[in-house]
C-alpha cells in the first residue's frame, strides 16, 4: 500500500527541514520525502497544499484513567482525544487503579490501546510499589513488558534516599525517570499558587518553593547518580533556572512544561474557577514569562499537556475540595501555535517541542519523518479558526479553563502507521 501526502509544507526538526515536500508512505512507514511533483504511481493521494505536514505529535504526559476510573476516561476515549488533537502517541502516567507498578497492568494498558487502534500508547510505570514512595518496582520486568519510563507522578517521592535508589535502578536498566517535583510537606493543604491572589481569595497556597526545592533535590541526585532525569510540568521561574544550571553542569536532565503554564496565570482562578485548578498550580506572570523564555532557549525541551480528565463530580464542587487537573489533548497544539504567532518560537521549534523532543527523551520511534520510520504524521491547518467547546471533545473530560476561547490552528488529519485516524478535511 503506497500513499502520497502531496503539496504540503514539511516541517521536520529531525532533519532540519522546513520546505515543500511530498511524503511517500509505504507499508506504514515513511518511504521518502520527494521534491514536489516528483511522485508517481501512487495508489492513494492526500492533498496537503497550504498545510503543514509534520511528524506526529507525541504527548509525553497524559492520564488515561484506565484501569480503574473509566467514568473519567478510557484508553479508547483518551486516544480518540489524542488523535483529534493531532497526537499520534501518548505516554500515560501510572496513577491508575491499580497503580501501574507491575507487568500485568502495563500489558493490560497495551492490550486496550491495541484494541482501540488510534494513537500509540507508551506506558510509564511507577517508580515505587503503589506509588507509595517506599519499595522500588521491578524496573527490568516493567521495561520488558513495554514501559518506557518510571514515575510516581501525582505522588511525589518524599524520601531523598528512596529517590536516589530509584535513579540508580532506572539508570541501570536504561529507563528515564520522570519526577513530579513537589515537596509534599510544603504543598500540604494548598489548592492554588501562594501569593497575593491566594490571600485575596482566602485560599491556602502552594508556594513556588514546594516545586523548586524538589526540582533542585532531584537534579542534584541526577548529577550524583548519572541517571536520565526528566522534570515533569515545570511551572515556576525558579525551576526553569535550576534546570538551566543542571544542563550547564552536564547533567542528564530534561524538562517539560504544559500549555496552561505558558498561557495562563493564577488570575484564571479568580471566581473560584475549579477548571483552573491543577497541580502544580497556575503561577504568576513572571513565571509564565520565564517558561516562555525557557522554551525558546531550550532549557525546557518539551510541551506535554498533563491531560487529566475528571468528571463533574470532582470539579463541580467548592474550590478547595475540587480535584486537581484539566484536559489538554484537544487544545495543546493550538496553544503551542500561539507561541509561534507571538514570536516566542518558530514553527520548527514548535514541532520539536511537541514531537521530536518527547521521542528523543523517551526513546520512542517517530518524532521525525526520516525514511524507514513509522508513518506517524500530523497535518495542520495553521489558519483554521475554531472555538473550544468541551461538549465537542472526544475526551470524556470537559474540565478545561479554555472553554469558549477562540483558537487558530488545528490538526486536520492524523495518521498513525500510515492509517488515517482523524480527518477534518473530508
Ligand atoms: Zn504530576
Amino acid at each position: 500500500m503506497r500513499l502520497l501526502i502531496r503539496g504540503g509544507r514539511v516541517v521536520d526538526p529531525g532533519q532540519g527541514l522546513d520546505a515543500p515536500r511530498d511524503v511517500l508512505i509505504e507499508d506504514g512507514r515513511v518511504a521518502g520525502l520527494l521534491d514536489p511533483g516528483r511522485g508517481a504511481g501512487e495508489t492513494a493521494v492526500i492533498e496537503a497544499a497550504g498545510r503543514v505536514v509534520c511528524p506526529g505529535l507525541i504527548d509525553m504526559h497524559v492520564h488515561l484513567r484506565e484501569p480503574g476510573q473509566e467514568y473519567k476516561e478510557t484508553i479508547a476515549t483518551g486516544t480518540a482525544a489524542a488523535v483529534a488533537g493531532g497526537y499520534t502517541a501518548v505516554a500515560c502516567m501510572p496513577n491508575t487503579i491499580p497503580v501501574n507498578d507491575n507487568r500485568s497492568v502495563t500489558e493490560y494498558i497495551l492490550q486496550q490501546a491495541r484494541a482501540a487502534g488510534l494513537a500509540r500508547v507508551w506506558p510509564v510505570a511507577a517508580m515505587t510499589v503503589g506509588s507509595e514512595g517506599r519499595a522500588l518496582c521491578e524496573y527490568a520486568d516493567l521495561l520488558e513488558a513495554g514501559a518506557v519510563a518510571v514515575s510516581d507522578d501525582g505522588r511525589p517521592v518524599a524520601d531523598p534516599q528512596i529517590m536516589r535508589r530509584v535513579l540508580e535502578y532506572a539508570r541501570m536498566v536504561g529507563l528515564p525517570a520522570i519526577t513530579h517535583a513537589e515537596d509534599p510537606s510544603l504543598s500540604a493543604g494548598g489548592c492554588m499558587n501562594e501569593g497575593r491572589t491566594s490571600t485575596w481569595l482566602g485560599l491556602a497556597g502552594i508556594p513556588a518553593a514546594a516545586e523548586e526545592t524538589a526540582v533542585f533535590r532531584d537534579v542534584t541526585l541526577a548529577g550524583l547518580t548519572g541517571a536520565a532525569l526528566h522534570v515533569a510540568h515545570v511551572s515556576t521561574a525558579g525551576s526553569v533556572e535550576i534546570v538551566r544550571r543542571a544542563k550547564a553542569a552536564g547533567y542528564r536532565v530534561t524538562a517539560e512544561t504544559a500549555p496552561h503554564y505558558f498561557t495562563l496565570t493564577e488570575e484564571a482562578v479568580v471566581g473560584y474557577r475549579t477548571e483552573a485548578k491543577m497541580n502544580p498550580p497556575l503561577r504568576a506572570a513572571r513565571d509564565r514569562d520565564a517558561i516562555r523564555a525557557g522554551l525558546a532557549d531550550r532549557t525546557l525541551d518539551a510541551v506535554a499537556t498533563d491531560h487529566a480528565p475528571h468528571s463533574i463530580l470532582e470539579k463541580d464542587v467548592e474550590f478547595d475540595r475540587a480535584a486537581f487537573g484539566i484536559v489538554g489533548l484537544e487544545t495543546g497544539l493550538a496553544l503551542t501555535l500561539d507561541l509561534v504567532r507571538e514570536g516566542v518560537v518558530d514553527l520548527l521549534r514548535a514541532v520539536e517541542i511537541l514531537s521530536t523532543a518527547p521521542a528523543r527523551i523517551l526513546g520512542l520511534p517517530g518524532g521525525s519523518l526520516t525514511p524507514g520510520g513509522p508513518a506517524d504524521v500530523t497535518i495542520i491547518d495553521l489558519d483554521r479558526p475554531w472555538v473550544v467547546k468541551g461538549e465537542d471533545f472526544k475526551s470524556l473530560g470537559r474540565n478545561t479553563p479554555f472553554e469558549g476561547r477562540a483558537m487558530t490552528g488545528r490538526a486536520v488529519m492524523t495518521l498513525v502507521g500510515g492509517r488515517v485516524v482523524h480527518n477534518l478535511t473530508a
